[in-house]
């Protein structure tokens, strides 16, 4: 009887063993699922900002450090510069080149803008 709950119990951690195991490998794929997403969002924030003329390193940081939260304010701030970069494109009606909003005459041909 001894032995045979020895063996018992044996079966018993190692089935233990393995059911802790198999939700170690579910809880190690998630955070290395979620590791990697949040690498790849890194790396857009970093690109989008640098194609904006924003400073990427630093809104990389920003993402990093406060993770969802900081991805939210980027993604705020982007919205704002968005509208701001439209606002400031215009184009030269002579010459066709692309001019700030609030300057008086086109700086390339002098071309009086209203
Ligand atoms: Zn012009």
């Amino acid at each position: 009887m001894f032995i045979i709950d020895m063996v018992g119990s044996a079966l018993q951690s190692l089935a233990q063993y393995y059911e802790w195991t198999i939700l170690g490998g579910i809880w190690c794929f998630f955070m290395f699922f979620w590791f990697v997403i949040w690498i790849i969002i890194a790396i857009w924030v970093y690109r989008d900002a640098e194609s904006r003329g924003m400073n990427g390193a630093l809104w990389l940081i920003v993402v990093i450090i406060l993770g969802i939260v900081g991805l939210i304010i980027y993604l705020l701030v982007r919205a704002g510069e968005k509208g701001k970069k439209e606002e400031i494109k215009r184009i030269c009606p002579q010459c066709g080149r692309v001019i700030k909003e609030d300057v008086k005459y086109c700086p390339n041909c002098g071309k009086e803008l209203e």
